[in-house]
């Protein structure tokens, strides 16, 4: 049996992305009346975390980004970022907790206090920029866990596996022409899917290049699909890297019941390819393994994937 570290904050249900808005608190509300159900949160525990500090922020962020954030929460009201992200008096200090959990659930695996971590957070990360917010993100929660890994943890190569049924833009863009932090992502691609970013030809920048790794796949996608690039063309590329550590930018959108993704996975395909990042770890740095949320809009099916997914990582 491994030792698994379970974060959540309640605050966490404080953030509204916006009316009637699929990125809702009651995901999170789902997901833990499903782990208390299968009595699988008395094994695990809770921990709560504290809320990150400007200066993790900035590791990626612009400090102009961060004000704004901050600013905007403080008006006390709803505002509106884009067509598709607002932005509630709640956000700043949900979204300071949501990196606050990947950072503390990352100095506890590389403390070796226990074997890898599960974060329940919200608001997601992977499509924030350096200087904009989008996609339902505000700030990158699984980029500054891989600079907090390199800064605190004075680790070289990190390895980011991005299974969100979006590409993760935000983290690409943060590490393109970085060498010591590869990026995998493997998303729905096509015409008017959102982000549009995540072509097979983005493979990182200068110093980067071939650190980028990007798996677009069409709609329909199914479990042995993905099953099989993890196998085929993942795997050899992780075991040239040898990470040191492996965050995976955990979405459950690619599920069939998903109401924005048009893939074909189940929760049995999550655990598959828990079972492929977590024997990637195992080979190459211990086991030490973060995981966090990023999407996932069925209740039922990302509660369901993601006690697959816990039930793997605690094997
Ligand atoms: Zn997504």
């Amino acid at each position: 049996m491994a030792r698994t570290a379970f974060y959540y904050h309640p605050d966490y249900l404080e953030h509204q992305a916006g009316p009637d808005h699929p990125e809702r608190p009651e995901r999170l509300i789902a997901l833990m009346e499903g782990l208390e159900r299968s009595a699988l949160l008395d094994q695990l525990g809770v921990r709560q975390p504290g809320p990150a500090q400007v200066q993790s922020l900035t590791r990626i962020h612009s400090p102009g980004h961060v004000e704004h954030i901050a600013r905007l929460s403080a008006l006390g009201r709803m505002v509106s970022l884009g067509p598709d992200t607002g932005l509630s008096p709640a956000t700043y200090h949900a979204a300071c907790l949501a990196v606050g959990a990947v950072e503390e659930a990352i100095d506890a695996v590389a403390a070796g206090e226990v074997d890898n971590a599960f974060c329940a957070v919200r608001p997601p990360g992977h499509h924030a920029e350096r200087d904009q917010a989008m996609g339902f993100c505000y700030f990158n929660n699984v980029a500054i866990g891989a600079r907090h890994l390199q800064e605190r943890h004075h680790l070289d190569r990190v390895a980011i596996i991005d299974w969100d049924v979006h590409h993760g833009n935000g983290t690409q863009h943060s590490f393109e022409e970085d060498p010591t932090v590869f990026f995998f992502s493997i998303h729905q691609f096509g015409p008017y899917f959102y982000p549009g970013t995540g072509a097979v030809h983005e493979q990182g920048r200068g110093p980067g290049l071939g650190y980028t790794l990007n798996a677009p796949m069409p709609p329909g996608s199914t479990d042995a699909d993905y099953l099989r690039v993890f196998r085929q063309v993942l795997r050899p590329a992780v075991d040239r890297f040898r990470p040191e550590f492996i965050l995976i930018s955990a979405g459950f959108d690619a599920h069939q019941a998903d109401p924005l993704g048009e893939m074909e996975l189940s929760a049995e395909g999550f655990a598959a390819l828990t079972a492929q990042a977590r024997s990637m770890a195992e080979d190459h740095c211990q086991g030490r393994l973060v995981s966090l949320l990023e999407g996932g809009y069925d209740l039922e099916a990302t509660a369901a994937s993601v006690e697959a997914h816990l039930r793997v990582l605690m094997a």
